[in-house]
C-alpha cells in the first residue's frame, strides 16, 4: 500500500467528467436514433463506465463482463477470461467500455471474442485512457479520452494491488 500523499494527479475529477461528457456527446451524435449496448469490463472501467452511460441519452442496456491481465503494476500479457458471459448481441449496437487500452491485448481479445460469436451490427471500443507508447498489438479504439505516456497510473476504477479504485482523479506515484 503506497502514500495517498505521494499521488501526483494527473486528470482531476473535474477534468476527467469534462472529457466524458465530450466523448457522450460523439456517441449521442454518432447513434442518433438508434439503441446501445453497453458492455462494463469489471473491475477497473466501472466509474467510467458508469459516469458515461448517465451521458448516453439513447436507449441502452448495459451487461458486465470480468477479466484480468495485471499482476501489481505489470501485464502479464496473458488475458483471463474469468466471466465471459454475455446474452446474444446479433443485430446489436455494442459498445465495449475500457478504463485504459495499454498492450491492448484485452481490447483486441474482447472484440475478436464478441465478433466471433455474435453477428453485432456496430462493434466499437472506448477507452478513458490510450496508452499507445505501450502498444504490443494494433486496436482501433473508436473513442478515447486522454492519451498518457507509458506511466503506471492509478485512481478513478484503476488500481494497484487492489487499491485506489475509488479515487475520483487519476494519478501516478
Ligand atoms: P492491456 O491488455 O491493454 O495491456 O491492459 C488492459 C488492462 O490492464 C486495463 O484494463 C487495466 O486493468 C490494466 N492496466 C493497464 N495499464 C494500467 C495502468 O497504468 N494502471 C493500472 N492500474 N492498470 C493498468
Amino acid at each position: 500500500m503506497k502514500n495517498l500523499q505521494d499521488i501526483k494527479i494527473l486528470y482531476s475529477e473535474e477534468v476527467l467528467q469534462s472529457k466524458i461528457q465530450e466523448i457522450a456527446n460523439k456517441i449521442n451524435e454518432k447513434h442518433k436514433g438508434e439503441e446501445i449496448c453497453a458492455i462494463c469490463v469489471l473491475k477497473g472501467s466501472t466509474p467510467f463506465c458508469m459516469d458515461l452511460i448517465k451521458r448516453i441519452n439513447l436507449p441502452l442496456t448495459l451487461e458486465f463482463i470480468r477479466v484480468s491481465t495485471y499482476d501489481g503494476d505489470s501485464s502479464t500479457g496473458k488475458v483471463n477470461h474469468l466471466d465471459m458471459t454475455l446474452p446474444p448481441l446479433d443485430n446489436k449496437n455494442v459498445l465495449i467500455v475500457e478504463d485504459i487500452v495499454d498492450t491492448g491485448f484485452t481490447a483486441d481479445f474482447l472484440l475478436k471474442s464478441i465478433k466471433l460469436k455474435n453477428n453485432t451490427k456496430s462493434l466499437e471500443l472506448v477507452s478513458l485512457l490510450n496508452k499507445k507508447i505501450a502498444r504490443k498489438i494494433d486496436v482501433n479504439i473508436d473513442y478515447y479520452g486522454f492519451e498518457i505516456d507509458d506511466k503506471f497510473v492509478v485512481g478513478y476504477g484503476l488500481d494497484y494491488n487492489g487499491y485506489y479504485r475509488n479515487l475520483p482523479y487519476i494519478g501516478y506515484f
